[in-house]
């Protein structure tokens, strides 16, 4: 695994910088007022339950944010290889020449306009991390959208009994449904805490929203293919469901939801790929 230099670990546009500078601030802000304000509320400091959702949520928040930097540090670009295309006629010619990179690149490479450089495997660009998802850093991209959806979902529950339950009262009001519907006037004519925490509310259901359909609407019937974005969920390159997860998760995938710090080397290089159909044919 290479990392990039904190120097290449930037947002490069507007859109990059917004949807950063959203999860900077939702992650940490969500997380205080659960731990700080909903937690010790709803079940008291010390007790069982206050304990085990205590612990969980460290897990879980250690886990957002350190796959989330890791996925944004490990280099998936062709610039952390030294490519040497293949001497085969057969090989070399499923790579393409890259007039921006003025490179030939491998198969499954593809540029991308706002990283301006060519990256192996290529999913996509991702506007939170303001990077691409690649080969080397799928298995990071995948466990930051799991783990955000399982706090954003435990958050929004416990969110959810604070305000409609425990202060029933005062949540049952006008101003709540202003709020709802247009949070930005809300906080602009009456700036609160309760509007803030009725936002942050908001932001959680959104945040689970967004990462369950990217997960499981969108990216998971590609990736259970071994397939990338691009490729359209074709079966070119897959190996069966097992496979095609090792060559995201890496060798040791069991162990990897504990952590982006445990090692698991990935079986496949990213470079030389070859269709499985023609693989099986020269096996045959
Ligand atoms: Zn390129
Ligand atoms: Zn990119």
């Amino acid at each position: 695994m290479i990392l990039r230099s904190w120097d290449k670990v930037r947002p490069r546009c507007f859109a990059d910088l917004s949807c950063l500078l959203l999860l900077v601030v939702f992650i940490p802000v969500t997380y205080v007022f659960h731990m700080t304000l909903v937690l010790p509320e709803l079940f008291g400091v010390g007790s069982f339950w206050y304990t085990v959702i205590w612990v969980a949520a460290q897990f879980l928040i250690f886990n957002i944010t350190a796959n989330l930097l890791a996925c944004m540090l490990v280099d998936t670009t062709i610039r952390m290889e030294l490519l040497k295309p293949p001497l085969d006629p057969d090989l070399r010619a499923r790579w393409h020449m890259c007039n921006e990179c003025q490179a030939l690149v491998p198969p499954r490479s593809w540029h991308c306009e706002v990283c301006n450089v060519c990256v192996l495997k290529r999913d996509h660009h991702c506007r939170f991390t303001c990077c691409c998802i690649g080969h080397h850093n799928y298995r990071y991209f995948v466990y930051f959208l799991l783990y955000l959806m399982i706090g954003s979902f435990v958050a929004g529950i416990l969110g959810g009994i604070y305000l409609w339950n425990v202060h029933f009262d005062f949540f049952y009001r006008p101003f709540t449904l202003i709020t709802v519907f247009v949070p930005a006037v809300s906080l602009t004519l009456s700036p609160s805490w309760e509007s803030f925490y009725l936002l942050t509310y908001l932001l959680t259901w959104l945040a689970f929203s967004i990462s369950t359909s990217l997960l499981l609407v969108y990216h998971w019937p590609i990736l259970k293919l071994g397939s990338v974005a691009k490729e359209r969920r074709s079966r070119n390159y897959d190996l069966g469901l097992r496979a095609n997860m090792e060559m995201i998760f890496g060798r040791r995938m069991y162990l990897t939801w504990l952590s982006p710090f445990v090692h698991s080397e990935l079986p496949h290089d990213g470079i030389n790929w070859e269709p499985v159909l023609t693989h099986l044919t020269k096996d045959d």
